[in-house]
């Protein structure tokens, strides 16, 4: 496609144009050859109890090292592996990858490995009628209990694939997976998404958090938030915690869950490990909020 259009308008191309081009093949090339090799990996990033410290959960997230184009962020590889739809092997191999890390965290330091695992899902999967049995097979093969699974949509992939998302979303619940709504308050905000879909978590997203010192009306919303997700029944983590003075904030809201730099990096599987062993996952750093770690 894109070569197709390089071609038709090479005349009206700028050299920034044509090297943007360029770049976006090369890179696509490269992402063919990455998938399934050393050079996509994971990394795990924790999502903390807010009140003891307490290891939740970790979210998923893929990591792309390439030999010469050095680190490539999932916000420029996720794009052009949902055109090429590149992403569905690549979603196999995460899930596979993700379950069998849980796995052994689970056997391994049982007392320290989060209770389960949190991937996301690209809005490509989502128009796959199959895509629920697909995963479920993969859980079913992996030995993976499916409680221990959460899957994170957004509500514009929702939005884009109605119908078809409300039925696999439904058919994820009846295996027991669990859901959650992943940077809510990014876009939409259709609070009627909520209530409509069987979600266990509302995550909220960085932008709001980030906002909570600019003022009352901002943590008057980031109020209302937590109140729609109690009376949802829905729990709640408030995304990208940078700073001990959100910390502060978010607590007192009643924000009981939380995933940020301040509490944790994306870390791959044997550096989680080493930071979950030497206590800042284990509730015993309780009430200090500077214990990131790279
Ligand atoms: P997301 O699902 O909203 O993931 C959270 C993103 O916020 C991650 O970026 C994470 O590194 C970043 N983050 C976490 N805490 C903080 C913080 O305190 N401050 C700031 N500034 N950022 C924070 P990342 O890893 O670059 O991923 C970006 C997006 O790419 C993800 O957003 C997700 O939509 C997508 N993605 C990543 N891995 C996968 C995957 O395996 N499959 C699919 N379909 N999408 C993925
Ligand atoms: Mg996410
Ligand atoms: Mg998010
Ligand atoms: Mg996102």
């Amino acid at each position: 496609e894109a070569k197709a259009r390089g071609k038709g308008c090479h005349a009206v191309f700028t050299n920034d144009m044509r090297e943007a081009v360029r770049y976006r093949m090369q890179l696509e090339n490269a992402l063919r050859e990455a998938i399934g090799t050393d050079q996509m990996f994971l990394a795990y990033q924790p999502i903390l109890s807010l009140e003891d410290r307490r290891l939740e959960c970790v979210e998923v997230l893929l990591r792309w090292r390439h030999p010469e184009l050095g680190s490539i962020s999932p916000a420029q590889f996720i794009p052009i592996a949902e055109e090429t739809r590149l992403i569905l092997p690549l979603s196999d191999i995460v899930l596979r990858q993700a379950c069998l890390q849980f796995l052994h965290w689970r056997e391994h330091m049982p007392e320290l490995a989060p209770r389960y695992i949190s991937v996301n899902l690209s809005r490509v999967q989502l128009t796959d009628p199959q895509l629920a049995k697909r995963m479920m097979a993969i859980l079913d093969e992996m030995g993976m209990p499916p409680e221990c699974l959460q899957l994170e949509v957004t509500e514009s992939q929702i939005m884009q694939q109605r119908s078809m998302a409300s039925e696999l979303l439904a058919e994820f619940k009846r295996h027991g997976v669990r859901l959650a709504m992943d940077d809510f308050g990014a876009g939409y905000s259709s609070l009627s998404c909520l209530q409509e879909y069987p979600f266990d978590t509302l995550k909220v997203d960085r932008t709001l958090t980030d906002n909570i010192s600019r003022g009352r009306g901002f943590s008057a919303l980031l109020h209302a938030v937590v109140s729609l997700a109690e009376n949802l029944g829905l729990e709640i983590v408030a995304e990208g915690i940078e700073r001990v003075d959100q910390l502060v904030l978010l607590q007192a809201l009643g924000y009981t869950y939380g995933q940020g730099f301040l509490l944790g990096r994306p870390l791959t599987a044997d550096a989680l490990e080493e930071w979950a062993r030497t206590g800042a996952g284990s509730g015993n750093t309780s009430g200090n909020g500077t214990n990131t770690r790279e």
